[in-house]
């Protein structure tokens, strides 16, 4: 099947056109700065160059027909006719409690989407923006929804109850969720695949590094825990968000400095995390370069980073009681050498054993880089969410033909 995967943002839309029976992109590219002057779109067909082209894009709509335009140029097309798009699959970053899996779009299942929006108003409006694009756009297309918190669903009530009162998660929800979910089941799948061993024996933890980070405790292939929440702000140090921190921080901030709602929420979303702590750049090649030039804050951002990622693999190893291997991924995981060699540094005795030369050889290609006599192996696999999105189109759909005609918008 030929699946065009979305992942839509308030003024960005990404985009594969993958085919599932060779695991190919055959295009992907990138909108950016939607209902902005100077819209821009990336494409690159996977045979050919790619192309930026500028154009005025003042909305979602206008860009997924651009997008379905590029795919069918004669010059950097990679499809004759948009009815070779079999479905298309959307990233959709919240599911509350009621998505456990990917399910097909309906016209009842926009509602219930909506209803999340209250759960994750930063993304979930664009996500569905996007869907909304794609009805006007493909309208016979089948259209599929595949969700980052569907991974933890399986979770234990001890991992995804916060201690505030209980009332909150019955009266609104409050519970921990996670992110990142198609990142964490696509390099569990495929470090399995690595060891050799089925994933049911396993016991790994996958660290997705990217500007956004997250860890997860997978058990059997289950994530037993994580340690983004209620939403993606909690846990490990991120490029602007700050992660873990004593609630009350926030109050007094917010006392002393008579912010609003909003303010505390882009003090802790945008300005925290690397960029807060270096005041260099929420990016991790920039922080990494003044440190060696001897920043000092970027230093401490650079180290307070990796201590974190530390933390999250003793309390996740000491979860499962035992640990097979240590996952990084995503941009910074697959590329930083410096911050997989923190993180890992001083649990030798442990088993965590890293093997230098081959971790600064490891570079976008999956990898063992564990040193001798390691009993913890620590892997550098590169992620594929969009492949998992695919896939899981894939699957949904095919459910649905199997049960009956897939309904159209
Ligand atoms: P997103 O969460 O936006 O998908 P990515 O997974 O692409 O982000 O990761 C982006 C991060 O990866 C940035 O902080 C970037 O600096 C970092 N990164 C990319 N290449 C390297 C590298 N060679 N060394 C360190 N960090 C890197």
């Amino acid at each position: 099947m030929k699946i065009l995967v979305l992942n839509c943002g308030s003024s960005s839309v990404k985009y594969q056109l993958i085919d599932t029976d060779s695991q190919i992109a055959l295009a992907k590219g990138l909108v950016s700065r939607i209902g902005m002057s100077e819209s821009v779109l990336t494409h690159k067909p996977w045979d050919r160059p790619e192309i930026k082209v500028s154009a005025e894009i003042l909305d979602h709509i206008v860009a997924v027909e651009y997008v379905v335009s590029m795919l069918l140029s004669p010059n950097h097309g990679v499809i004759k006719d948009k009815n070779e798009i079999n479905a298309i699959g959307h990233r959709v970053v919240h599911g509350g409690e009621e998505f456990t899996d990917s399910v097909l779009i309906t016209p009842d299942l926009m509602s219930a989407l909506r209803s999340l929006i209250e759960l994750a108003p930063l993304h979930n409006p664009h996500n569905i923006r996007g869907i909304n694009a794609c009805i006007k756009t493909l309208p016979k297309v089948p259209q599929v929804a595949v969700f980052d918190t569907a991974f933890h669903w399986r979770m234990p009530p001890h991992a995804y109850i916060y201690g505030i009162p209980y009332v909150f998660y019955k009266r609104y929800s409050i519970r921990r969720y996670g992110f990142h979910g198609t990142s964490h089941k696509y390099v569990s799948d495929r470090a399995a695949h690595m060891l050799g061993k089925p994933l049911s024996e396993l016991k790994i933890i996958t660290a997705h590094l990217g500007n956004g980070a997250s860890m997860a405790a997978v058990d059997s292939g289950v994530s037993i825990d994580t340690s983004m929440g209620f939403t993606p702000l909690e846990g490990l140090l991120m490029g602007t968000r700050s992660g873990d921190l004593d609630p009350a921080i926030i109050l007094h901030i917010m006392a002393r400095e008579e912010l609003s709602l909003h303010e505390g929420n882009t003090m802790l979303n945008k300005h925290s995390g690397l960029v807060g702590i270096s005041g260099v750049s929420s990016d991790m090649r920039e922080v990494i370069s003044a440190a060696n030039s001897g920043n000092s804050n970027a230093k401490l951002a650079l180290d307070i980073f990796c201590y974190r990622i530390k933390k999250y693999i003793g309390s996740y190893w000491a979860a499962m009681g035992r640990l097979d291997a240590i996952v990084f991924t995503a941009g910074v995981g697959e590329n930083s050498s410096v911050v997989r060699s923190l993180s890992c540094k001083g649990m030798e005795q442990m088993g965590v054993v890293v093997d230098e030369e081959k971790n600064s050889a490891a570079t976008a290609k999956e990898m063992d880089i564990s040193g001798p006599g390691a009993k913890v192996k620590v892997l550098v696999i590169p992620t594929n969410e969009e492949l998992v999105i695919a896939q899981d189109t894939q699957r949904i759909v095919e459910e649905r033909m199997a049960g009956g005609a897939v309904p159209t918008q």
